[in-house]
Formats: C-alpha cells, structure tokens, sequence
C-alpha cells in the first residue's frame, strides 16, 4: 500500500470516529453524518486507486449496479421502512463476508496455483477466513429474519424450538472443532465440507437464534445484527488485509455492541438471556385474563376543552405518530400550548417506535427544541402531577401489564407510568394491539379516554380548536 493510500484510510478513519462521535448528541448530528460521507467518498476512490492490476470496467459496472439499487430503494423508502432497510444492509454485509472467505479459500486451490495464483494458506489466515464466514452467515440470515419480523412477514412473536438452548450450544460445539481442524489444514476434500458444513450450520444459527426473539427483546436484536455486521465486516478487513475496513468494521461492531448494552439495561434484560432467545423465562405464554374497565371514547372539542385547562402536559410520541407522519402537526400543537403558557414536555422510551432513537429524530425533524424532549428515567416519576398526557400512536411502552403480569410477552420491560397522571388520552385508529401483539389494559382505565383516528388528523383538528 503506497503512503498516500494509508493517509487516506486514516483521514477516513478518522472521519468515522468523528461522525460516530458527532451522531451521539442532536445539536451535532446532522454534521456526524457530513463527516461519514466524506469518510466513506474517501475510502472508496483510495481503495480504487489501490487495485493495481484490477479490471477497471468490471469495478465500474458493479459500482453502478449497486448505486442505482441504493438509489432507487433510498427514494422509494418510508420512513416507517427505515428499521427493514437497516435490516436488509446489515444482511448484505453478511452476504459479502460469506462470499469473501469462500473466494479466499478458493484461490488456495490447486488449480490456482496451476495458473500461477499466490497462495496464502497458512493458518492465520484459515482462523480469518472461518471465522469471517461464520460471523457473516449468522448475519446474514439472522438479518433476513430480523426484516421479515420488522416488515411483518414473520410473527413478532418468539419462535421457541423445544430444546433449543441445548440445539445452539451443539452448533457453536461442533463449529469450534471445525475451527480446530480447519485451521492447520491446506485445501482439500475435507477442509472444503467443514467449510461447507459450518456454513449451513451458522446460517441455521442465525434463522434460529433471531427467531426465537420477539417481542419487547426485538429493538436488542436490530442492534445486536448491527453489531454482528460490523464484526462481519471486520473479518473481511482481515481476509482482504484491509486496515480502514478491520477499523470500520471495528467501529460499527463495538457501537453496535455498546448500543446493546444500553438497550438491554434500560429494558432491564440481561444480554445473554436477549441473544440466546427468551432464556431463563417463558414469554411466549399467554394470559388471556379478563380486563376490567371499559373503554371511554373522546372527541376532538372535549380534548381541547381538557387542553385547554391544563397546566401540565406532557406527550408521548409511539410507532403511529411515524407511521401517520404526525410529527409536524405535534410541533405546531407543540408550540401553541407553550404559547398559551402551558408546560409542555416529551416521554422517550428507549423502544419507542421501530428504531433506537427513532422517536428523537423525527422531533427533531420537526424542529421540537430539545430541551423539552425528556428520557424515560428523567420523566418516569412526574406523571402523578401531571394534567394531562397525550400518547400519539404508543402502545406497548405504555402498558401496565409490562409490570403487572409475569407471563406477559413485555414481562419486565419498564414502561411510561402515565396512567398514575390525572387524565391520559390516546390518539389511535382501533383498539388493535401494537408490536408485542398483547392486549393493553391503559385503554380500560377510568382516568383515560380515546381519541380514535389517524394520529396526524387528530393533532391537526386539535391545532385547529386551540385557535
Ligand atoms: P406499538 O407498536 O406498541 O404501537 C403503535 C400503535 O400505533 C399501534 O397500536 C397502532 O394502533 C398505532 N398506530 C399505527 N398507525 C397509526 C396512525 N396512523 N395514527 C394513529 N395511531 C396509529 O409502538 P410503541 O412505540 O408503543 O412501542 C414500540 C414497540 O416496537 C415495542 O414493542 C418495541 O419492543 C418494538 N420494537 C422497537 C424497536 C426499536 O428499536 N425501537 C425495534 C423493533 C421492535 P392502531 O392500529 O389502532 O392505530
């Protein structure tokens, strides 16, 4: 590598450090994500510049190819899509990891070396070369089913394979003795069908392991794959001998990893009983106990009426305000309650919506100040003062059962206490149940009422009354 290539992988390096570090606050984020950008247009005409007797066209082809995909998908998106885009990207990281270690294994072959190939088979590079399609195939199809989950193709609902805990430990077993074979070995009959088996093997893993997630545990796993992608990613750096790809892959794997971590406190989870699929409890039972209470519909002129004489609000943004696109009309509701001198704030759940931090962005797109855009545990506590809550298209991050019954899928999973505040209206189209699928006794209580309809028309007539 010639000293002008390695100065631009480091300038990129250290522009990915700089956007990850610029993406971990609102005010700088939008300047985090200039920095990846110029990063990534970096690294990629210096690794061009780097092939030194690669076919130019055949480059330039696949690059179109995949530029027009990436463009005609990115326009097309919604944003409610964003979270199976992540998805199906993390997917193809694992693909090209796959395919990677089998095109390195491949130019061990003899009849590469008949063609005057240079082999690299010593055992460092085998330990890279499996472990690469190991990490990648895991990825892969645990992607696969992570979009399937999220797109509603596949129930949200934990898959649990009886004796499953014992099915994973043999996998991993039989790949670690794979592993210890395969690494001494040349290319053969033999080190080519472990390669294979282990394949078919990490691809099963994968399919299962995300599989037998769901529910409340679904927002780790997102982030689990993101992490699992970027070790993927890492490993292909090895493979390829590419130090701004080991660096990158690095980044992502350990935010990734960091991010999980988070998740899985604020949910309160342990992360070995989120990875190894509703370990150590039954979720997936379902009580089908009776809710008391009966469900009391609002319309718009009383809601108004309420607003209007409250001091104290404090909304809590869901999945459905991403979904209606509602995130404009609740800044300008927003706006007119402050103006009206009323004190007006935000409950963030950590799994709010479809993706981490999903919820920030989309008030932040609508330019909601932040300082009024409170987290769980900073807000959790003031709702038995609180007037009124407005909730816009939750669901799950508000429902009691979530600490009331064991045998709830959200079982354990804190949630916005507000139905402890004087009066909760919920903005929703039905009575239907949101990603966990179960039934939410909120809407049954005596102090709530529910205010049916898309939630960006309700905020809009509710603007409108407050006029
Ligand atoms: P939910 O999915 O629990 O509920 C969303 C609610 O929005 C639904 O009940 C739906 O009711 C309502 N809704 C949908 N469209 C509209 C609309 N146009 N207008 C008004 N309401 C609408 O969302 P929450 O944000 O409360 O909880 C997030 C859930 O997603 C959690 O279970 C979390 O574990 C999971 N999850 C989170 C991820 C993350 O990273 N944040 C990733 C994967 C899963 P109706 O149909 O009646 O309108």
């Amino acid at each position: 590598m010639t000293p002008a290539i390695s100065m631009a992988y480091l300038f990129s390096a250290i522009m990915f450090i700089l956007a990850l570090s610029g993406l971990s606050k609102h005010e700088t984020a939008k300047r985090g994500n200039y920095y990846g950008m110029v990063g990534m247009a970096v690294a990629i005409i210096a690794t061009i510049l780097s092939v030194q007797e690669g076919n130019y066209g055949l480059i330039a082809i696949a690059m179109a190819v995949g530029a027009v995909i990436g463009i005609f998908f990115a326009a097309r998106v919604e944003m409610t899509q964003m979270p199976q885009l992540v998805a199906m990207l993390h997917s193809f990281v694992g693909l090209a990891a796959v395919i990677i270690g089998f095109n390195g294994y491949l130019q061990g072959a003899p009849s590469n070396e008949l063609m005057g190939a240079v082999i690299k088979h010593d055992p460092v590079h085998n330990v890279e070369l499996y472990l690469g399609i190991f990490i990648g195939a895991i990825t892969l199809t645990g992607s696969i089913v992570a979009f399937g989950k999220l797109n509603g193709m596949i129930s949200g609902k934990p898959m649990m394979i009886p004796g499953r805990h014992m099915l994973n430990l043999a996998i991993i077993i039989l790949s670690v003795v794979g592993l210890i074979i395969f690494t001494p070995a040349h290319y053969s009959t033999q080190s080519t069908i472990i390669l294979l088996v282990m394949t078919v093997l990490a691809l099963f893993l994968g399919v299962h392991l995300v599989a037998a997630i769901g529910g409340a545990d679904m927002p780790v796993v997102v982030s689990m794959l993101n992490s699992y992608s970027g070790w993927a990613a890492a490993a292909t750096g090895f493979m390829l001998s590419n130090d701004l790809l080991i660096t990158t892959g690095a980044l992502v794997g350990s935010s990734g990893a960091i991010l999980s971590y988070i998740m899985c406190k604020a949910m309160n989870r342990s992360f070995f009983s989120v990875i190894l699929g509703g370990f150590g409890g039954d979720s997936s039972v379902a009580d089908d106990s009776e809710i008391e209470g009966e469900v009391k519909p609002i319309e718009i002129d009383e809601t108004v009426e309420m607003l209007k004489d409250a001091d104290s609000v404090v909304i809590v943004p869901g999945y459905g305000m991403a979904v209606a696109t509602a995130q404009n009309a609740v800044a300008d509701l927003t706006s007119k309650l402050r103006k009206a001198g009323k004190e007006v704030r935000f409950a963030i759940h950590p799994v709010a919506g479809r993706l981490p931090g999903h919820m920030n962005v989309l008030l932040a797109e609508a330019n909601v100040p932040y300082d009024i855009v409170l987290e769980m545990d900073e807000i959790n506590d003031d709702f038995p003062e609180t007037d009124v809550v407005i909730v816009i298209g939750a669901n799950d991050i508000v429902n009691p059962d979530a600490l009331d019954k064991p045998n709830s899928p959200i079982a354990g999973m804190p949630v916005l206490e507000i139905w402890k505040a004087k009066q909760t209206i919920v903005m929703k189209r039905s009575m239907g149940s949101g990603y966990s699928g179960v039934e939410n006794p909120l809407f049954y209580k005596d102090n709530n009422r529910m205010l049916f309809g898309d939630a960006k028309d309700s905020v809009s007539k509710l603007v409108a009354g407050l006029d």
